[in-house]
């Protein structure tokens, strides 16, 4: 989202700005609080790649009127299912969100809206305390290896993440940029190096919003980052030869 091109666009109907804190970097916040309180916006923040990642010194999720965190198993707080977690410093939302997620009551067969069942389970609960405490390693440990990757990948070929002043990332991905990007993932297959794409479809192109008759060419930066982005291989747990060869592999590749 560029922030300079969003106050042209609202309207009467502009309720709120969802930012989202993509691949682990929180996003510039500044600008985004600043239009939030002239026109009187919900702040809402998608934390779901950016635990424990912050912005002028304040974590994500600390910024807005809400926070949404998934705990998704997949994500740097991973739960050993489905979960997630909203943080706000409002009481009103507070109370709003705990009605919500449970059907829309707070008192036991009293409902006073349509809500969802949305409720954190005990199991995964108590998984999320006890991994908590190791949260910060694990961070620091996704910090360091994408520290090597920055120091190290030197292919001119690659555009490697860029992080902006003041903002941290906690390296949910580490996306790289790169032109023949199909190709190159066949390269690193070939090369025992498994990459990913985050993401292929720019969202104003899903079928799920069709509805809203978007086209190509709409969001020419989004849809050009789709044709560009790989993500290469960065987890907990991840060898130094691992990390090595990746580098190794990356560095030796060639168009
Ligand atoms: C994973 C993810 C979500 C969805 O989280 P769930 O816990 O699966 O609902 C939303 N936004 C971003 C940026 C994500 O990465």
């Amino acid at each position: 989202m560029d922030p300079y091109k969003i106050e042209e666009l609202i309207t009467s109907k502009t309720k709120a700005l969802l930012v989202t804190h993509l691949y682990g970097q929180t996003t510039r916040m500044k600008k985004y609080l600043e239009i939030c309180k002239k026109y009187n916006l919900y702040l809402l923040e998608d934390c779901a790649q950016s635990h424990y990642s912050k912005y002028d010194g304040k974590y994500s999720g600390t910024f807005g009127d809400l926070g949404f965190f998934s705990f998704y198993p997949t994500k740097n707080m991973g739960a050993i299912g489905d979960a997630g977690a909203v943080t706000t410093n409002r009481e009103d939302l507070a109370l709003k969100i705990k009605k919500l997620r449970n059907y829309g009551s707070i008192q036991r067969y009293k409902n006073e809206m349509v809500g969802h069942n949305s409720r954190l389970d005990e199991i995964q609960a108590g998984f999320l305390n006890i991994k908590l405490e190791f949260m910060k390693q694990f961070t620091d440990e996704r910090i360091s290896i994408a520290t090597r990757y920055n120091n190290e990948i030197t292919n001119p070929l690659i555009t490697k993440p860029i992080i902006a002043k003041g903002a941290t990332s906690v390296y949910h991905l580490y996306v790289i940029k790169l032109e023949n990007r199909d190709k190159f993932r066949d390269y690193m297959l070939k090369n025992g190096v498994k990459t990913d794409i985050h993401y292929p479809q720019p969202v104003h192109l899903t079928q799920a919003y069709q509805y809203l008759n978007y086209k190509v060419g709409d969001f020419p930066i989004a849809e050009r980052n789709c044709e560009l982005v790989c993500s290469i291989p960065l987890f907990n747990g991840m060898k130094k030869e691992e990390i090595d060869k990746v580098i190794e592999v990356i560095n030796r590749y060639e168009e």
